[in-house]
């Protein structure tokens, strides 16, 4: 029999730190504070200093963490922000729920993120931000996406949602724009249990701001400076948040090396392997392949029990969210072709060596079933 793989084995996470984890929820439930407390200062005061930045302010998920710092920046409606064309459908409804008009520019076909030499062809006199997504894990090119917003006088706002840890010329995802957001998803690569995200900044006043906007507008109880909304991140999640925080580099590094087995396994394989860009370190949020014959080859591996997913079967812009705002799909040749591409393959910080071992089995045997190589 074949070794079935997971896609991602979040059960395993919770056994290997199962005493530690059990203790902070037990610690939560006894102490009668769950709302903004002492776990939550403390998270955020962790996070802060793993990601090098001077603010680290817990919010309810990714999604909010964005929308807020959108909101802080006093984008709203009339404005445009730069979003890659090919991201999770959360970038771009944080900029439609601000009010603003998300802009999609294409992406490099090898690393899939956003390509800086066709942003500044999508400025105009109303964009008011850059948002790159740091995709699968890998930073986008924050060199030249620096440049550019700064020649513009634009801020660069980072979506580090799939990116804990990952770093771009040796600095951490969440210290290379004016803020970032970051989600908890419990399948990201720090991922809650339940929803939870986080905004990172150097900015005080910025801090201060989405400080204030996610716990209703209000720095002092009862006084309401802003029209803010209800976004905080609990005291249970921020406790069993930090255990995890403590796994996060030896976490990423067994990713890592299940991502060096990937590459040198598939090497003559056939597949479109990830490509990692100068100056990134990637964390393999995601280790995506790209690949002719997509669904014929993921339902080949699914018979053998290897599951994988597509990120993302369908872009933003061909999305029945966006269906009235009138992109034109034919305008994103690249995205489309990676849409109808990609496929990930299992991993994570549990996946074991024989399952590894397996997926890479599975795929020769595709190969040689005539699946993979020419369309
Ligand atoms: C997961 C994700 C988000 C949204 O995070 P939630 O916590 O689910 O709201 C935003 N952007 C990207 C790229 C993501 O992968």
């Amino acid at each position: 029999m074949t070794t079935p793989v997971p896609f991602l084995d979040l059960a395993a996470a919770r056994t290997e730190l199962a005493r530690d984890l059990d203790a902070a929820a037990l610690r939560v439930l006894a102490s009668g504070h769950y709302i903004l407390g002492p776990e939550t200062n403390a998270f955020e005061a962790e996070f802060a200093a793993y990601c090098r930045v001077k603010h680290a302010i817990g919010v309810g998920n990714g999604l909010d963490a964005l929308m807020l710092i959108l909101r802080a920046l006093g984008i709203g409606a009339g404005h445009e922000v730069i979003v890659p064309a090919n991201t999770f459908i959360a970038t771009w409804l944080a900029v439609s729920l601000v009010g603003a008009r998300p802009v999609p520019v294409e992406p490099r076909a090898d690393t899939a993120n956003l390509d800086p030499a066709r942003v500044e062809a999508a400025i105009s006199a109303n964009t008011r931000a850059i948002m790159p997504v740091h995709l699968y894990g890998q930073c986008a090119d924050m060199s030249a996406l620096g440049e550019i917003a700064a020649r513009h006088g634009l801020p660069l706002v980072e979506d580090a949602a799939q990116a804990q840890g990952a770093t771009w010329a040796g600095a951490r995802a969440g210290g290379l724009g004016i803020a970032a957001g970051f989600s908890f998803y419990p399948g990201k690569n720090l991922g809650a249990f339940g929803d939870a995200g986080a905004v990172t900044t150097n900015d005080d006043a910025l801090a201060e701001a989405i400080r204030k906007l996610r716990n209703y507008g209000s720095s002092r109880k009862y006084v309401h400076e802003l029209a803010g909304v209800n976004s905080r991140l609990d005291e249970m999640q921020s406790a069993l948040l930090r255990v995890k925080l403590a796994r996060l580099d030896d976490w990423n590094a067994r990713r890592r090396a299940h991502a060096a087995f990937y590459t040198q396994a598939f090497a003559e394989s056939g597949l479109t392997l990830p490509s990692v860009a100068d100056g990134a370190e990637p964390v393999w949020h995601l280790y995506v392949v790209q690949v002719d014959h997509r669904d014929a080859l993921q339902a080949f591996l699914r018979e053998r029990g290897v599951d994988t997913l597509v990120h993302y079967p369908i872009p933003p812009y061909g999305q029945g969210a966006y269906e009235a705002d009138g992109y034109d799909e034919q305008a994103f040749p690249i995205s489309n072709r990676l849409h109808a591409q990609v496929l990930s393959l299992p991993m994570g910080p549990h996946l074991t060596d024989a399952q590894a071992q397996a997926v890479v089995d599975a795929v020769f045997a595709a190969r040689d079933a005539g699946l993979i190589g020419r369309a």
